[in-house]
């Protein structure tokens, strides 16, 4: 809907896959397409394929398939017209779109470019203005150099009510619905942040979508202030932030990550900038919300294990029984990063750097750490301390969903307060059959748990809790994946699907040669004609069945198996291949009817022992080509007359 199919045509020409995709994985160049790991499965040896001149990719795993824009609804989890807009902004191109949609994507554009100029405005404020000469002392005693400063972009909002909105002269509805500002009592634009150190929170892309604003602390001497004001103030959500699919610093976080196939998430932003400055270049933090499943689908994006750093007690009270069943359905590994003594990675990058990135480096996994502090809580001096403790620690494994890492916790506990196994086993399945009501952490501040659950859209969601995902898989919600099914059968092999490389990657080779008649498989077969009847491959994959289509995005990234030069042409190879098997499949064919016609065997023997010595002729080298000319020929007219 909307835009002009030319236009579509166009954004595809113009998008770089390659550069796309390498911003969510590194693509490594093979022969002449790229390959990586997958970024829609977690994967150790690269399976995912790209062919930029066709501008499709496919998963030899997942079999995740498609082009540019099945990309981007996949990763930015958008709609089609929302992702082509995208990759049309990306690529300069002005779409011609019917009204509506086209003003609600013209409202983005000017809320996103007056945010990239708040923050340029507020950035240089606080490198040059006098008035944040304090602001700059504050960041300095914090280690904050003028690097870090550039490079996450930080700013200073004055001490002011309309520094901001005087500066930009924004239109007021931009002002309201970007978050930078309000029209006050008196008919006024006044700005939404005054006197604070701002930390621009940006898009996966690195475009800015809000703002996180930090006080000042009072100086020495200072009287308190009259109406104190909280110490951290967050852009409100609107059309371009919304808290539970954003994370602080994934923009900057992205290739790190990416390279360590961790991240580390922090709760603040100064504790990201920690972990930037203690070597830990993979942090993000979520933004006045706890870690939502939305998060969870964002990261499984870029790596295949979790570290949360958090301050222990939060950590130990996360989501809880929701982490284990992210982590099963998003296939991550959720760890804790303890960190000495109640401090914050903020904290600790500035006393003890080494500290903070060795905690990351030891996080164990987040039974393991919740387990811990339960024994560590109790006195396993006693009997009974051993007892209650070993008890408490149950509770927290009695939550684990796999029954195999249980019982190696139960193996654990009974070691470390000598206790009997079996007991504790007996123990811990009456607790899964009889769980106790509102276990402390499993809804935290949520009160009672059969609170019915809050709005979707509530602020600060202490709990996390999941809404229910779009998808029942959980991931890529909308995004046309095919059904599993098909994908498991584009996985077919052998020499038709090499024929179907070999039209498409040397189609001037294969011209003349290849015929649809070679293929006895209908998947193939469909993919051939496909290919036949449409200018392009893109046009092809889109008028095919999902399943073809799979097929074509198969075959479009994988290389024709090189042939050896010293057995001759490949494709000769492949259509003589094809051809036996062909021919076979009629002649059986031929011998069924006349067996059931009976009347026609005289003239069936004939055309038989014909079609059996163009067989013998194909490995003539004089003679194989005219052979295999007359067998496709007569392939032909038997499918006519079938
Ligand atoms: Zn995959």
């Amino acid at each position: 809907m909307g835009i002009p199919d030319e236009e579509i045509a166009q954004v595809r020409a113009a998008t770089d896959l390659v550069a796309l995709i390498s911003e969510h994985s590194a693509l490594k160049k093979v022969g002449r397409r790229w390959s990586g790991l997958c970024p829609f499965h977690t994967e150790k040896t690269p399976s995912f394929s790209v062919n930029a001149e066709e501008g499709f990719y496919y998963c030899f795993g997942c079999h995740a398939s498609g082009d540019a824009i099945t990309f981007v609804r996949a990763m930015e989890h958008l709609d089609f017209v929302d992702a082509v807009r995208l990759l049309a902004d990306r690529a300069g191109i002005t779409l011609h779109e019917d009204q509506e949609s086209g003003r609600d994507h013209q409202r983005r554009s000017e809320l996103l470019e007056a945010m990239e100029r708040a923050v340029q405005w507020y950035h240089e404020r606080l490198l040059r203005a006098a008035d944040a000469g304090p602001a700059r002392d504050y960041l300095r005693s914090r280690g904050y150099d003028g690097d870090i400063v550039r490079q996450f972009r930080l700013g200073w909002a004055p001490d002011d009510w309309d520094a901001l909105a005087q500066a930009l002269k924004l239109p007021e509805k931009v002002l309201s619905d970007s978050g930078l500002g309000f029209v006050n009592r008196r008919g006024r634009p006044q700005d939404f942040f005054r006197a604070r150190i701002l930390f621009p929170i940006c898009d996966p892309s690195g475009r800015p979508v809000a703002l996180g604003g930090r006080i000042l602390p009072p100086r020495a001497g200072q009287p308190p202030p009259e109406r104190p004001e909280p110490k951290y103030k967050n852009s409100q959500e609107s059309p371009i932030y919304s808290k539970r699919r954003t994370l602080y610093a994934l923009n900057w976080a992205k290739q790190g990550i990416i390279a360590q196939g961790e991240v580390v998430v922090c709760e603040g932003y100064t504790d990201v900038i920690g972990c930037f400055q203690a070597g830990v270049p993979w942090a993000v933090a979520t933004c006045g919300t706890a870690l939502a499943e939305e998060h969870f689908t964002l990261l499984r994006n870029f790596a295949s294990r979790i570290v949360l750093a958090y301050d222990a007690d939060a950590a130990g009270q996360s989501a809880t029984s929701r982490v284990y069943e992210w982590e099963r359905k998003h296939e991550v590994d959720v760890a804790v990063a303890e960190l000495p003594g109640g401090s914050d990675p903020g904290d600790l990058a500035r006393t003890d750097p080494a500290g903070l990135a060795r905690a990351v480096k030891e996080a164990r996994p987040f039974l393991q750490f919740r387990v811990d502090r339960m024994l560590g809580a109790g006195d396993l001096t006693t009997a009974e301390g051993r007892a209650r403790a070993a008890e408490a620690a149950l509770t927290a494994v009695a939550e684990h969903p796999d029954d195999l890492v249980r019982d190696q916790y139960v193996m654990q506990l009974a070691d470390r307060c000598r206790l009997d196994t079996a007991k504790l086993r007996e123990h811990l399945e009456h607790l899964r059959a009889h769980p106790p009501p509102a276990r402390p952490g499993r809804r935290q501040s949520r009160g009672r748990a059969d609170e019915p659950p809050p709005p979707e859209h509530s602020e600060d969601d202490g709990g996390g809790l999941p809404e229910a995902p779009p998808g029942a898989s959980g991931r890529s919600p909308g995004v046309p994946r095919e059904s599993a099914g098909a994908a498991r059968d584009a996985g077919r092999s052998g020499p038709g699907l090499e024929a179907l490389k070999l039209a498409v990657h040397r189609p001037e080779e294969t011209a003349d040669r290849v015929h649809t008649v070679l293929f006895t498989d209908p998947v193939q077969r469909a993919a051939f004609v496909a290919l036949l009847e449409h200018d392009s491959v893109h046009e092809a994959v889109e008028a095919a069945s999902p399943e073809v289509a799979t097929l074509l995005r198969r075959v479009i990234v994988e290389e024709p198996v090189a042939g050896d030069p010293e057995l001759g042409d490949p494709v000769d190879s492949v259509v003589t291949v094809l051809l036996r098997g062909a021919t076979r499949r009629a002649l059986a064919d031929l011998e069924k009817e006349a067996r059931a016609g009976g009347d026609s065997w005289q003239a069936t023997a004939a055309e038989t022992a014909q079609v059996r010595r163009w067989l013998d002729e194909l490995d003539d080298p004089a003679a194989g080509r005219v052979a295999a000319g007359r067998l496709v020929v007569w392939l032909g007219e038997r499918e006519a007359e079938g």
